[in-house]
């Protein structure tokens, strides 16, 4: 039977990427995002026309608990197994600490960081019934290195990475590994967005001189991550080449993490 994958927040960027390669790789995939539109499962029906595997798209908000734990349920139930658990979703704001809005820390918090802890603690015991497993989460650079007006992100990240290390331990010789990813900067809507809001602050720049002089600087390639490059990674861990990788990151951020 096919293997499955369940990645959390894949109607967008990294995430879809994530999920065509899996699906690409001979998967069954379950998407998921918050919002249950026609467009959204319209997406799963194009990643299964393109991949040939079965897709489906499940609705549900990882800032809610309850919604995290009973979409795992759902994705092994619906797919008939959980092979691979894509910690994916997470949201971005910008702001001084002293001015940063309560609201907007508690959701990074719980979109970013705690709902990989809920996911994850539903699908440990699937997968130990299974056999084994795989679970990756998506951090970023920023679960290693800081930047200024980010700190919900850069806790909720380095947050993550510190789970992946915690779960690995625990789960070692178990079958299952728990890695993390950490991406440099990828021109997804995210990031866009930061990009837009740095030009609207640095009105005498364009926004590709944004890109250039501003974004860049973190990132000593001088070049976006691909939403690809992420997807490619995600199958490399899932691989038989990977068994033995746990615990760690890995970084593919065109060298930010060097310096
Ligand atoms: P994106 O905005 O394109 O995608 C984010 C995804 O998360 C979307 O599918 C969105 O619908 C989903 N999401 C948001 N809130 C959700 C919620 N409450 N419940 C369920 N799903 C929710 O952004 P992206 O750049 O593709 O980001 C994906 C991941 O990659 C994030 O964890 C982000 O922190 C990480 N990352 C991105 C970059 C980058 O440069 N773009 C770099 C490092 C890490």
């Amino acid at each position: 039977m096919a293997k499955t994958a369940l990645v959390t927040g894949s109607n967008s960027g990294i995430g879809l990427a994530i999920a065509r390669q899996m699906a690409q790789a001979g998967y069954q995939i379950a998407l998921n995002s918050f919002t249950d539109r026609p467009e959204d499962h319209a997406l799963a029906e194009t990643v299964a026309a393109e991949t040939g595997q079965r897709v489906i798209y499940l609705a549900a908000d990882m800032a809610k608990p309850a919604d995290c734990r009973a979409l795992v349920e759902r994705a092994h139930e619906t797919l008939g197994g959980l092979d691979v658990l894509v910690n994916n979703a997470g949201i971005q704001f910008v702001a001084p600490v002293e001015e940063f809005p309560q609201e907007r820390w508690d959701a990074i918090i719980a979109i970013n960081l705690s709902s990989a802890f809920h996911t994850t603690a539903k699908a440990i015991p699937l997968m130990k019934a299974a056999g084994g497993g795989r679970i990756v989460n998506i951090a970023s650079a920023h679960g290693l290195r800081a930047s200024p007006f980010k700190s919900a992100y850069v806790a909720a990240k380095h947050g993550i990475v510190g789970f992946t290390k915690t779960v690995a331990l625990e789960l070692a010789g178990s079958n299952i590994t728990c890695n993390a990813i950490c991406p440099g900067f990828v021109r997804t809507p995210l990031v866009e967005k930061q990009i837009d809001d740095l030009a609207a602050t640095h009105s005498h720049l364009r926004k590709e001189e944004v890109v250039r002089d501003i974004v860049m600087q973190k990132q000593p390639s001088k070049q976006f991550v691909t939403v690809e490059q992420i997807g490619a990674t995600t199958v490399f861990l899932c691989s038989d080449a990977a068994a033995q990788i746990t615990g760690t990151t890995i970084s593919v951020d065109g060298g930010w993490t060097a310096q």
